[in-house]
């Protein structure tokens, strides 16, 4: 591939593994012109679902669009990048599970808010203050209750 720093079109991979538990490969790659090293990273392309919004227009699943509302919610938490990675995977496997070739936004917010819960209770909640807008600052604290009931052994 094309060198993104001086676009030269000869780079040499210098490195690759396993990454997210397998399902992406990691390669370090430098330009053998400016000598620059860059990361590129390969997964398996696999049909994803579309999405049905709230409207009930259909959008494509966009994997960067939830990276970045995870990242969000993430911020300054004790999480990963590569354990937010992994949960991006075990949510996308979710999606293709369902055999359905269209879901709705609604399922889409609670898968990604199950796998917010096992990562992070902070980013869980987070994101569900802006996913599901609270009605109230009492329906936040009963969510917020509800997590510390799942806790109890
Ligand atoms: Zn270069």
């Amino acid at each position: 591939m094309y060198c993104p720093f001086c676009s030269t079109c000869d780079t040499k991979v210098i490195d690759s593994r396993l990454v997210a538990d397998g399902h992406q490969i990691r390669r370090r790659r430098e330009c053998s012109e400016c000598h620059e090293r860059f990361t590129t990273f390969e997964a398996a392309e696999l049909v994803m679902p579309r999405i049905i919004k709230r409207d009930g227009s259909r959008e494509p699943f966009n994997e960067d669009k939830l990276r970045t509302g995870l990242l969000r919610a993430l911020e300054k938490r004790p999480v990963s990048v590569e354990q937010m990675e992994l949960s991006i995977n075990k949510l996308k496997s979710q999606l293709r599970a369902t055999g359905e070739r269209e879901v709705d936004s609604e399922m889409l917010g609670n898968i990604i808010m199950n796998q917010l819960k096992a990562l992070d209770k902070v980013a869980y909640v987070r994101f569900a203050s802006v996913y599901r807008s609270f009605e109230d600052i009492r329906e936040f604290g009963e969510e917020i209750a509800r997590l510390g009931d799942d806790e109890q052994p």
